[in-house]
């Protein structure tokens, strides 16, 4: 009978599985570290809307900074504007985050790489015009870019934000819906009127590597047909088949990345500009043909439920640097 009571550590591993786990204080919860970069470092090239050649120089911070956009005027003067969800000041056609009369321009697919990168402090000087270089018209470049200047781990953690009731936007029959979940997921939906993107839908748990290197090299795209209107509203003056996938009537203007490539993008931008929120997200994201204004309007509903934050449409510049 001794013999039948002990009990194999295999099976005291299986048995524990389906116990209920007692739920993890605040201490014992394995959160991300605050992360910057080693080394200073940039890259160049132009700006999508814009067309202006500009230069972003990428420095390290201190833990606790934050992302801060950082624009010299003189060599006395400078102005900050933190890459936070409060600050965005437009939203046609990118994202553009403002501070005291400075602003930056097209900073989400910039914004999703330190997401995917965990960077959580970092000095960004923009020089040369308002806009964020479009490179090859994803977040591929800028990925590469501070990984060769080499992350840094600080000490202090960063805690997520949990979602913790349903939390919705819409305009219409577009929405966006975070609920809560175990860990980071994400699924969306787009459907345009063209043969290649009609009712295109994908659900992904987070998994880094697969949204450094698929999402992360997913290119804008557009319509070759929307590309006179938007030059003549002096818009995407920079666009163009090396930062863009180009929809035709019936195909494309030159080759998809991955079959999915513009769902996958849409994914980007909504994770690039949920980075604004500063923190990593624990909840399951559904999005339905988002886009810039609803993604910035979830964001800040996020602030408001999930963290109990009243004031989401202005707060004062209190950085230091
Ligand atoms: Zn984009």
């Amino acid at each position: 009978m001794v013999a039948a009571l002990q009990i194999s550590d295999k099976v005291v591993s299986i048995m524990l599985q389906f116990l209920p786990h007692p739920p993890k204080t605040k201490r014992q919860q394995k959160f991300q570290v605050r992360k910057t970069i080693k080394h200073s470092g940039f890259v160049e090239g132009i700006g999508l809307h814009s067309g202006e050649n500009m230069r972003l120089i990428f420095h390290p911070a201190e833990e606790g900074t934050g992302i801060v956009f950082w624009k010299r005027n003189s060599v006395s003067e400078r102005s900050l504007i933190p890459a936070d969800v409060r600050h965005v000041i437009d939203t046609s056609l990118a994202t553009t985050i403002g501070a005291d009369g400075e602003y930056i321009q097209t900073i989400e697919h910039l914004m999703y790489a330190l997401f995917v990168l965990g960077i959580t402090d970092l000095l960004l000087e923009v020089q040369g015009g308002h806009e964020i270089p479009i490179l090859d018209g994803s977040a591929r470049d800028f990925i590469a870019t501070l990984n060769e200047l080499e992350i840094h781990e600080h000490r202090e953690e960063v805690e997520p934000i949990l979602i913790t009731k349903p939390v919705m936007v819409n305009d219409g029959n577009r929405y966006l819906v975070a609920l809560p979940a175990d860990s980071f997921k994400v699924s969306y939906t787009i459907d345009y009127p063209h043969p290649l993107l009609k009712d295109l839908s994908i659900q992904l748990d987070y998994d880094r590597d697969f949204f450094i290197q698929e999402i992360g090299s997913a290119r804008t795209f557009g319509f070759l047909r929307d590309v006179e209107l938007l030059r003549q509203r002096g818009l995407a003056q920079g666009g163009s088949i090396d930062n863009a996938l180009v929809y035709t009537p019936e195909g494309t203007l030159n080759t998809p990345r991955f079959e999915l490539e513009s769902l996958y993008h849409k994914i980007l931008d909504l994770i690039g500009d949920l980075a604004l929120l500063g923190r990593p997200i624990r909840g399951h994201i559904l999005g339905s043909r988002g886009g810039h204004a609803l993604d910035v309007a979830f964001g800040k509903k996020i602030l408001k439920v999930c963290t109990g934050m009243v004031d989401v449409d202005y707060y004062p510049i209190t950085i230091a640097l």
